[in-house]
């Protein structure tokens, strides 16, 4: 329970969920996790990276890790934008607004220079504070790299605001899937989109702002020659592609991924180069409210473990860094162009064990054949909750500065 003194501050934080959401978020947790990250790529070793490096969606999930591994193992400088809201008298701030402080107060620390900007990634404003920032600071901006998940977007253009929706397409989905707070496996119909619903997602998720940002940059002259930018997808397994690669989102990520040959005709007398690389599965903010797929993550999961394969977004972003795009290499690409760091999750053995479990799992045997417990202490530690080394039971002023 929360405990608030007269002040009206929150004293004692706690994880409070509901539908899949935590709408708390311990500030020193999240300050320590971003530390965690920081020491894992520091202990990895130094890579070649871009130097001026701008990250669009940077305080969580795979945006925070790539600014880490760009910050702390490419000694890159970074300027950072998410949409993130600070903390007031009675309730906490939002992860992100937590981690973006802690990242900057770390690499202040190291000498990097760094800076975020808060607001929202799709409007014109903030791409032209950005041009103002980079020309201020860098004159030009060597990397970007698109990483919003987000549920709406409103159209610079013609001011329409767009909501995307997580539906299959054609018919209604029945399959198995989890509360992964009760532990219950259960099973969910979602129903199918309909024509008018298509469109938004794509509006959203799709490629049209990742071209936007790279086009309005170009015309302001802040590219650099040699230029890069990569975005992110998903394809997953066959139990979720009605929920995911062949429903609403799988649109939008078909059109992502579609667009990256567009922005490389846009960079070509740049020499620059567009990429989309395929990730694995992971808890994020944005993940974890997907139908179906955090009971298949679940199972992924204890059987990547058992394997030695497990990997979270810091592991993968430094892998996607260090072994695929590295500067003045060759980038391995499948046939259609994309970088694949879903490899190990997609490997025959792992998929052929995963669909051994998921028709076997039941609410009864789900902590035996899955692991659950990973999947739960994830989503608590993107929330800066279950970190080791943090006192839960002490008093947090929310303004302090930990
Ligand atoms: P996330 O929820 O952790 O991060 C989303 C980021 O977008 C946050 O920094 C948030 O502040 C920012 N954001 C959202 N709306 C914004 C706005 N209007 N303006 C500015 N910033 C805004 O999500 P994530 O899972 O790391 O997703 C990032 C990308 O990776 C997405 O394209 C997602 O589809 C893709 N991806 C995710 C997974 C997965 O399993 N999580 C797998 C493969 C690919």
């Amino acid at each position: 329970m929360d405990v608030y003194n007269e002040k009206g501050r929150i004293m004692i934080i706690e994880p409070k969920i509901m539908r899949g959401i935590c709408l708390t978020a311990h500030p020193e947790g999240c300050a320590r996790e971003v530390k965690n990250q920081i020491a894992y790529v520091k202990a990895q070793g130094k890579i070649a990276m871009p130097k001026r490096v701008l990250v669009v969606g940077c305080s969580t999930g795979f945006g925070l890790a790539s600014r880490i591994t760009a910050a702390f193992a490419g000694d890159a400088e970074t300027l950072g934008i998410s949409f993130e809201k600070g903390p007031s008298a009675k309730r906490p701030a939002t992860p992100g607004w937590y981690n973006n402080r802690a990242f900057d107060k770390e690499a202040a620390v190291q000498g990097l220079k760094s800076n975020t900007l808060d607001g929202d990634a799709f409007s014109d404003e903030m791409k032209n504070q950005a041009i103002r920032w980079i020309k201020e600071n860098w004159e030009q901006l060597d990397m970007l790299v698109y990483s919003l998940a987000s549920p709406v977007r409103t159209d610079p253009e013609t001011g329409e605001t767009w909501r995307s929706v997580l539906k299959p397409l054609g018919k209604a989905f029945t399959a198995q899937s989890i509360d992964f707070m009760k532990e219950e496996v259960k099973e969910v119909t979602i129903p199918p989109a309909s024509d008018e619903e298509i469109e938004p997602t794509v509006k959203v998720m799709g490629g049209e702002d990742w071209t936007r940002w790279i086009s309005l940059f170009k015309e302001a002259g802040v590219l650099a020659r040699g230029f890069r930018t990569v975005s992110f997808s998903y394809i997953g397994p066959e139990v979720t592609f009605p929920v995911y690669r062949e429903g609403t989102i799988g649109k939008a990520k078909e059109n992502l991924e579609e667009s990256a040959a567009g922005l490389n005709k846009i960079l070509n007398d740049l020499d620059g180069r567009a990429w989309v690389s395929v990730n694995k599965a992971l808890v994020t903010r944005a993940s974890s409210v997907i139908p179906v797929v955090p009971l298949y993550m679940s199972l992924l999961f204890k059987v990547m473990k058992e394997k030695g394969l497990h990997e979270g977004c810091i592991e993968q972003m430094y892998r996607l860094f260090s072994q695929r795009l590295v500067p003045g290499k060759e980038v391995p690409v499948d046939e259609k162009a994309r970088i694949r760091i879903d490899d190990w999750e997609m490997r025959e053995d792992v998929q052929q064990a995963v669909s051994e479990l998921w028709d076997k799992v039941t609410s009864e045997n789900l902590r035996e054949l899955s692991d659950i417990k990973g999947f739960r202490e994830d989503f608590l530690k993107l929330h800066g909750f279950h970190i080791d080394g943090v006192d839960y039971t002490r008093d947090i002023d929310l303004e302090a500065d930990l």
